[in-house]
């Protein structure tokens, strides 16, 4: 008899876990809590509109690519279109200076001339250094070969591994620095990850799936479906089960019992160390990670359906304030808005859909308790003050909003049971770079992780590879040739 596993989650990692172990010929069984697939990678529709949660960016849609090859087994690549975008974001601050942060290095090179020429030793050698960085490709596996392959990149990473604030503190011009700083994201995360995704973007190997996070979801539930994959909705995991340092099985909610040859989990990382094994399987090491590494933080993520055309507004936009506006507890020093207008497919026509999300407090979310009358009306409040930001920008979408969500940090939590909310795992920062977390656990056999708590950066790649590597760590266990 084939031997069975048992996979926990039903997010990307999940669903590439589920399709690879039965590609390799075990019997498997996917426990997801919720009622649909995908985890962060989702999306919801309100009165005709859908908020799309998850993909700007799909690293790895260029045909051809080792990544694109994986997506491809698992059946994500069929019949996708994907949106390449011609720019990062545009950054916009107070006093009327605006700039777009081109994919194009020319372009964007021409573009941060224009506000700072005595910049220019500085943004010739980024630029330059982007064209560099749009040759690399996402590493499937850890070969010597493809070591080789990336040494030419080892010195860009040495030379973008700082924080985008150190890195942008060379900036001659205060005009440029702070629009760039603000276009890059916060600044504890190292300049490295936001540069290959621009430079990834640049060369159409990071595309936007048009239909949205969802599809992509489903396509590869499909394809596990197709394969002959078992999956259970509604299935919440409370406990691992483990004999003689092995793991066995699993304990549901309803107190039932599920057992197997061997248990992936795909589902958060604290919740699956420390709450289901119980910090019976960790070391210093890994506890040393949890306590020290920097979590993506938690998020609110507001979106409007709008009943009206948003071609006249840049796809992506930044607003950099003079004095941070307050919002939910936490000084916002920029707001950045997401304009869907790319797929037509999330709204009807002559409408739109506008995006953003503000970094949030946890324990402020927590303490008004999910769905109370001030949790409501708090929800409320943020949905209306960001709006009112929009529409400084934009007047003519005043009257227009016909649909506004507000999702919070509970909402992450209730629908993804990720650590504090967090939407993406650890963050890419100068003491994480390029850091894998071990996806077996120090005494405890027939038992892997994976998802985006084993790779830092998030992401569906890693989750997806992640989910892959798991079965290759189980088919080495049993002594199988992994197969693909
Ligand atoms: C706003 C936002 C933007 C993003 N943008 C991008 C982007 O542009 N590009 C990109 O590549 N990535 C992006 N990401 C990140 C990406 O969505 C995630 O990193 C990836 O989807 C994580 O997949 P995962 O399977 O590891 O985890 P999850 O998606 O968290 O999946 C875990 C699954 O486990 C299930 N689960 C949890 N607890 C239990 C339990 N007790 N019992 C049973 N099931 C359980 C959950 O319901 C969930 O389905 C973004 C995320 C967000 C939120």
């Amino acid at each position: 008899m084939a031997p069975s596993v048992l996979i926990i989650g039903g997010g990307m990692a999940g669903l590439s876990a589920g399709c690879f172990a039965r590609m390799n010929g075990f019997e498997t069984e996917i426990l997801e809590m919720h009622t649909i697939p995908g985890g962060l990678c989702t999306a919801w529709t309100r009165k005709g509109y859908t908020f799309d949660l998850c993909i700007h960016w799909l690293c790895g849609s260029k045909p051809g690519t080792p990544l694109y090859q994986v997506y491809d087994k698992l059946g994500l690549m069929e019949g996708r279109r994907f949106h390449h975008t011609d720019s990062w974001t545009s950054v916009r601050d107070e006093h009327g200076n605006e700039i777009t942060i081109y994919t194009d290095p020319d372009r964007l090179y021409d573009e941060l001339i224009r506000i700072s020429p005595e910049d220019t030793p500085f943004i010739s050698r980024l630029c330059k250094d982007i064209k560099k960085l749009s040759r690399m490709e996402t590493l499937v596996d850890m070969t010597i070969l493809d070591i080789i392959r990336y040494i030419p990149y080892f010195s860009l990473m040495k030379r973008y591994k700082p924080t985008v604030h150190d890195i942008l503190s060379e900036v001659k011009s205060p005009v440029l620095r702070n629009l760039l700083t603000a276009g890059f994201g916060w600044e504890g995360q190292s300049l490295f990850f936001p540069l290959m995704g621009l430079a990834m973007q640049g060369a159409k190997n990071a595309g936007y799936p048009i239909g949205g996070s969802l599809p992509c979801a489903k396509a590869i539930e499909k394809r596990y479906l197709d394969l002959g994959g078992v999956i259970r909705y509604k299935s919440k995991v409370t406990a691992i089960i483990t004999e003689k340092n092995r793991a066995k099985g699993v304990r549901l909610a309803d107190g039932t019992e599920r057992y197997a040859d061997y248990v992936i989990s795909c589902a958060d990382g604290h919740t699956t160390i420390f709450e289901w094994l119980q910090g019976a399987y960790c070391d210093d090491t890994i506890r040393g990670y949890y306590q020290n590494l920097k979590p993506f933080p938690p998020i609110v993520f507001i979106s409007f359906g709008l009943s009206t055309d948003l071609s006249h507004i840049p796809k992506d936009l930044t607003i950099l304030f003079d004095n941070p506006v307050e919002i939910a507890g936490v000084k916002q020093d920029t707001i950045s808005f997401r304009n869907h207008v790319h797929d037509p497919t999330l709204y009807p026509p002559g409408k739109g859909v506008i995006t953003t999300w503000i970094t949030a407090d946890y324990s402020y979310w927590d303490r008004l308790q999910y769905h109370s009358e001030a949790y409501l009306a708090e929800k409320d409040d943020v949905g209306r003050k960001v709006l009112a930001l929009l529409c400084q920008q934009y007047p003519d979408l005043s009257e227009r909003c016909e649909v506004m969500d507000v999702a919070t940090p509970m909402t992450f939590v209730r629908y993804t049971g990720n650590w504090r909310g967090s939407y993406e795992g650890w963050q890419v920062t100068p003491d994480s770079f390029f850091l894998d977390l071990p996806q077996i656990l120090p005494g405890l056999s027939g038992f892997s992780m994976a998802g985006q708590w084993v790779v830092t950066g998030g992401g569906i790649p890693g989750a997806v590879l992640s989910g892959r590597k798991a079965v290759k760590q189980m088919c080495s266990d049993f002594g199988k040739k992994f197969v693909y």
